[in-house]
């Protein structure tokens, strides 16, 4: 199925002009491989900005939708979204900090222990961690003895990191940053990027400056969510502008090759419920490829993620749930049910659109310093602290945060007991009450 590609222009940027037009460009090319050969494989419903909570009720003239379609490369396996939105636009508000989540943390110091462990890094060596954030991932490496640099083109991000003793570039990562930091740090035996390939714009460019960083023994990682998780646990709250690119091994494989580097290993983490971290070194560098890679090619051969049915499914599958969706949402409506959401998280926005709730839901709960009491992407629902819920009480609490529906329904227990009732949008549609099973 070969779908006409829409093209947005981005030109004709007078004053006056929708935003869309401005700031979203329909790229014609695959982010990984640069070929053409592109399907639509699963149609969702343009999307907001995810992390764009406003401080004002009042919707913006230029608050928009954006397109969040999925494409397939018939060239080399690559799923991704091809609307892109202008870096300036899309990270302004960017309020996510990798340190605020003890399970981030912990993860991150397990990594750096296991890449010491298994790759032995010589001690006072240099570790650069593209996309570093906070500098969580780096601190575990500067306390057993490495030097660290930090790269994050979020300006305000890097200085707080680098005020907090983790230096950090405030730029995004290019060749000729990589030539600077080798001129003036050394290579480095680690370079590290954690689910920051799938928000870049410039892949080749970024796969060109890990390659020009690395010392001839060093090592790459790069954790990414991994596609046939998200096929397969209907990760539909991932699919968003932040996340251009939805990775699998055979593609990265492939991508990493042109761009001088060799796949090595390859390991499933539970983070964001199913992720790959992936390891590289030079072409022609010291260690054996493991049998990891090979495996994970196989068992993506075998469930056929290069071709466009395995996706079509997932988008039917999402269909199905939508249609579970409205039988509850007009149930609701009949019966003149309250209805209320949980997690102001970035995959809120997606569900919220995907589920067609925008004027259903009254309100979200949520603490998040830089979410509470302000408004929703788009549809502008109110933000209330968590204490609230038990004064609203409403009859419905859809679960948004879908990553932590679990400890979302045990930690308000109460609020079931007294009648209440929490609801799952995937991996299904499900009412939960105080005599229900957990959530999975
Ligand atoms: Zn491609």
């Amino acid at each position: 199925m070969r779908h006409a590609l829409r093209l947005t222009s981005a030109s004709g940027t007078a004053k006056n002009a929708p935003r869309m037009n401005v700031c979203c460009t329909h790229q014609s090319h695959c982010r990984l491989c640069l070929g053409r050969n592109l399907d639509l494989v699963v149609k969702l419903e343009p999307i907001p900005l995810a992390s764009h909570y406003a401080a004002e009720r009042a919707a913006p003239a230029d608050d928009a939708l954006y397109p969040t379609d999925l494409y397939l490369c018939r060239d080399c396996g690559h799923v991704q979204i091809l609307d892109i939105i202008d870096p300036a636009v899309l990270w302004e508000d960017y309020a996510y900090r990798s340190g605020q989540t003890k399970g981030i943390l912990d993860h991150f110091e397990a990594v750096a222990a296991s890449v010491i462990a298994r790759h032995h890094p010589p001690a006072g060596s240099l570790v650069v961690d593209i996309g570093s954030n906070d500098g969580s991932l780096l601190r575990p490496f500067k306390r057993r003895g490495h030097r660290v640099l930090g790269v994050d083109p979020v300006r305000y991000i890097a200085a707080e990191a680098t005020a907090s003793g983790i230096e950090t570039v405030p730029e995004g990562m290019t060749p000729a940053l990589a030539k600077r930091i080798v001129e003036r740090h050394g290579p480095a035996s680690v370079v590290t990027a954690f689910n920051v390939f799938a928000h870049a714009p410039d892949m080749g460019a970024m796969a060109q400056s890990i390659h020009d960083l690395l010392a001839p023994d060093g090592v790459f990682l790069f954790e990414a969510q991994y596609l046939l998780d998200i096929v397969d646990h209907v990760l539909l709250g991932t699919i968003f502008h932040e996340h251009m690119s939805h990775h699998s091994v055979a593609p990265m494989q492939r991508f990493l090759a042109r761009h001088g580097m060799e796949l090595i290993d390859v390991e499933r983490v539970s983070i964001q419920r199913g992720s790959i971290i992936g390891t590289a070194q030079r072409r022609g560098g010291p260690r054996p490829v493991q049998p990891s890679v090979a495996a994970h090619l196989a068992l993506e051969r075998e469930r056929g993620l290069d071709r466009p049915e395995a996706l079509q499914e997932f988008g039917a599958r999402l269909g199905r749930l939508r249609q579970d969706m409205d039988r509850l949402r007009a149930e609701w409506t009949r019966r003149g049910a309250t209805v209320a959401a949980y997690g102001a998280a970035r995959s809120g926005p997606t569900l919220i659109v995907q589920f067609g709730l925008g004027g259903l839901i009254d309100c979200i709960f949520d603490d998040h310093p830089q979410k509470v009491n302000r408004f929703s992407p788009y549809h502008r629902i109110p933000v209330l602290p968590t204490r609230t819920l038990m004064e609203r009480k409403p009859d419905y609490v859809i679960i948004l945060a879908y990553l932590h529906a679990r400890s979302i329904v045990a930690s308000n227990r109460a609020y079931l007991e007294q009648g209440g009732h929490f609801v799952t949008c995937c991996p299904d549609v499900r009412v939960i009450g105080a005599d229900s099973a957990p959530p999975k």
